[in-house]
C-alpha cells in the first residue's frame, strides 16, 4: 500500500543495519530525506561488522563474492555493472581519504577486483555460463567472461595479470579436468570494512543510527485502529514515530512479518575457515593477487554448492556450502512454524556446528581441489552457519506491505545481495517513491505470491522438513579432529 506524498521532512525509521538497511539510508539522505534513523541491536561502533566479535548479521562478514555473471538474469547483470562501478569509487574515495571511517586508513580496499570463477566437474559449460558469456558481450563487456579452457582467453587472462586465477587449484597441472568462467569484473568485497565504509558515508549525510541491544532492537510496531503503521517500540520500551518504517532485518525478517509466509525464510548456509600461517608459502598461493573468489557446482544441489575466497589480510580463508539451505523452524505465538536464525551469538540457544552433509561436501573438495590444506596440517580454525533471508523466487522483496500503510520491506537477499551495498538503496528509494516501477528489476521485487509457479526456494517445510536443523546430524571442528585422531 504505497505512502502518498512522502515528505523528505517526514521521519522514516528503517529497522536493520545490515546492506539493505545501510545502503537504504545512504540513499534515502542522499535523496534529501533529512530524518532518517536505524535501529539496529547490534552494537556495530564496538562490533565493527565483525563475525569474530559478536556480529550475527549476513552482511557482518569477512569477504563476499562479487560477480557479474547472472546466467539470463540481465536485470542482475546491470544491477552488477552499477554497483561495480561504486565499488571502484568507494575504493577511491577511501585513497583520497573521504568518508573514512575511524580505525580504517588510506590504504585500506572494499573490492578487489581479482575476478571470481564458477568451475564445473563437467566436460562442459553449463547452460548458465554460456547465457553469462553471451549476455555480458550483447551489453558490450567483450572479453570480461574468460573460458579457462580456451587459449586465446588465457592469453588475456594473463595480459591482465590474472592468468593464476584461470586454474587457481592447479588442475591442469595435475593432470585434471579444468572447465570454468572466469568472470574478470568480479572480485572479492571486503565485507566487514565495506559496511562500515557505508554506516560512515550515511551518517556524513546525515542519518542517525541507534545501535543497541535494547534501545536498537525492534519490539513491535506502533499501529492506528485502522491497521496503519505510525512507528516502532524499541525492547527499552521507547517509542519512535514514524511515517515510514523500512524493515531490513535480515533472517529475522520473517519472523518479525508474519505476512511474508510464504515469501520469505531464513535458511542457513554453512561455512568453514582456515587460517593460514603469514610463514606459510599458501600465503602467496592463495593471496587475492593470486586466487580469485570461486563457485564450484553451484547450481548442482546437495553434492555441490561450494564457493570461496583469497585469504584476507590476516589469513583466513574461507569457504561456504549452499548446496543445501537448513532451516531452524520454531513455533511463534500465532501457532506457526517459521524459521529462525540460530548462531554463534544468538541470546537463548546458540549453535556452534554445522550440517555434517555440509562438512562431507567441503571436505571432499578440499582433498580433490585443495590437498595442500591438509599436506600443510591445517586444521579448520571455526565453522559458522550464516543465515539467508530466501524468497520463493531467489528474487529480492523491495515494496510496500498490502494492507499495511506506512510499512515497507527491504529484504529477501537470497544468498546474492551483498554485491549491491554501493546501489540498493538507491533503488529501494526509488521503489518507496514509485519511480520507473516498469523496470524488470522492481517489478521482480515486488510483493508477489508463489501462485502455480515453481518453486526456485521451497519454503516453511517446518519442523518436519529434511533440512530443519534439528533433523540433520550436526559436527564442529573440534568432533571433527577428534574422530580422525
Ligand atoms: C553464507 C552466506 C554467504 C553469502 N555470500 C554472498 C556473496 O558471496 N555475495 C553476495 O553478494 N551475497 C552473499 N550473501 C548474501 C548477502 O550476505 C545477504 O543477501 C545480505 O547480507 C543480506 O543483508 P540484509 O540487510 O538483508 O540482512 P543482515 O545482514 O542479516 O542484516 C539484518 C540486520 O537486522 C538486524 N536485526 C534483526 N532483528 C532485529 C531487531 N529485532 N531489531 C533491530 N535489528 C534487528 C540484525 O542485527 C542485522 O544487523 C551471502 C549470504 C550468506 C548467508
Amino acid at each position: 500500500m504505497s505512502l502518498p506524498s512522502l515528505s523528505k521532512k517526514d521521519q522514516i525509521n528503517i529497522v536493520g543495519a545490515g546492506i539493505f538497511g545501510l545502503s537504504t539510508a545512504l540513499h534515502l539522505a542522499r535523496r534529501g530525506y533529512k530524518y532518517v534513523t536505524v535501529f539496529d541491536k547490534q552494537p556495530y561502533d564496538t562490533t565493527l561488522y565483525s563475525y569474530f566479535k559478536g556480529c550475527d548479521g549476513a552482511s557482518a562478514d569477512i569477504n563476499k563474492i562479487i560477480r557479474s555473471a547472472y546466467g539470463s538474469q540481465t536485470e542482475y547483470q546491470q544491477l552488477s555493472t552499477e554497483a561495480i562501478a561504486s565499488w571502484k569509487q568507494w575504493n577511491s574515495d577511501l585513497e583520497n581519504g573521504f568518508d573514512l571511517p575511524e580505525g580504517m586508513s588510506r590504504a585500506d580496499r572494499v573490492f578487489i577486483q581479482c575476478g571470481s570463477l564458477s568451475l564445473t566437474d563437467g566436460d562442459e559449460l553449463p547452460e548458465f555460463e554460456k547465457a553469462t558469456i553471451k549476455n555480458m558481450e550483447d551489453a558490450g563487456h567483450k572479453d570480461t567472461q574468460l573460458i579457462t579452457t580456451n587459449q586465446e582467453h588465457q592469453t588475456i587472462a594473463q595480459a591482465r595479470g590474472m592468468g593464476s586465477a584461470m586454474d587457481p587449484f592447479l588442475r591442469e597441472k595435475r593432470g585434471k579436468s579444468n572447465v570454468g568462467v572466469l568472470d574478470a569484473t568480479g572480485g572479492v568485497a571486503i565485507a566487514d570494512k565495506a559496511c562500515r565504509v557505508a554506516l560512515q558515508k550515511a551518517r556524513n549525510l546525515g542519518a542517525r543510527f541507534v545501535f543497541d541491544p535494547s534501545a536498537g532492537a525492534f519490539d513491535r510496531f506502533m499501529t492506528t485502529s485502522g491497521g496503519d503503521v505510525i512507528g516502532i517500540q524499541t525492547k527499552d520500551g521507547k517509542r519512535h514515530p514514524a511515517r515510514l518504517t523500512i524493515m531490513a532485518c535480515g533472517g529475522w525478517t520473517p519472523s518479525l512479518l508474519p505476512e511474508l509466509d510464504g515469501l520469505c525464510e531464513a535458511t542457513a548456509g554453512s561455512v568453514i575457515i582456515y587460517k593460514i600461517p603469514r610463514a606459510s608459502s599458501l600465503w602467496e598461493r592463495f593471496s587475492p593477487e593470486r586466487f580469485p573468489t570461486w563457485l564450484w557446482k553451484v547450481r548442482d544441489g546437495a553434492e555441490g554448492g561450494l564457493y570461496g575466497f583469497p585469504r584476507d589480510e590476516n589469513g583466513y580463508l574461507k569457504i561456504g556450502y549452499r548446496g543445501t539451505k537448513y532451516t531452524n523452524p520454531e513455533r511463534q505465538e500465532d501457532g506457526i512454524e517459521r524459521s529462525v536464525p540460530i548462531t554463534r551469538w544468538t541470546e537463548d540457544h546458540q549453535l556452534r556446528k554445522i550440517p555434517s552433509q555440509a562438512m562431507k561436501v567441503l571436505r571432499r573438495f578440499i582433498a580433490e581441489y585443495m590437498p595442500e590444506l591438509e599436506d600443510e596440517g591445517l586444521e579448520i580454525e571455526t565453522t559458522r552457519v550464516c543465515w539467508y533471508t530466501d524468497s520463493f523466487d531467489n528474487h529480492f522483496v523491495i515494496d510496500h506491505v498490502p494492507e499495511k500503510r506506512g510499512l515497507f520491506v527491504a529484504t529477501g537477499g537470497s544468498g546474492h545481495a551483498f554485491k549491491y551495498l554501493p546501489n540498493i538503496g538507491n533503488w529501494v528509494v526509488d521503489a518507496i517513491e514509485g519511480i520507473g516501477q516498469e523496470r524488470a528489476a522492481i517489478q521482480a521485487w515486488r510483493w508477489r505470491d508463489l501462485g502455480d509457479q515453481k518453486a526456485f526456494n521451497v519454503l516453511m517445510e517446518g519442523t518436519k522438513g529434511a533440512r530443519a536443523l534439528g533433523n540433520v546430524s550436526l559436527i564442529d571442528e573440534h568432533e571433527e579432529t577428534r574422530a580422525k585422531l
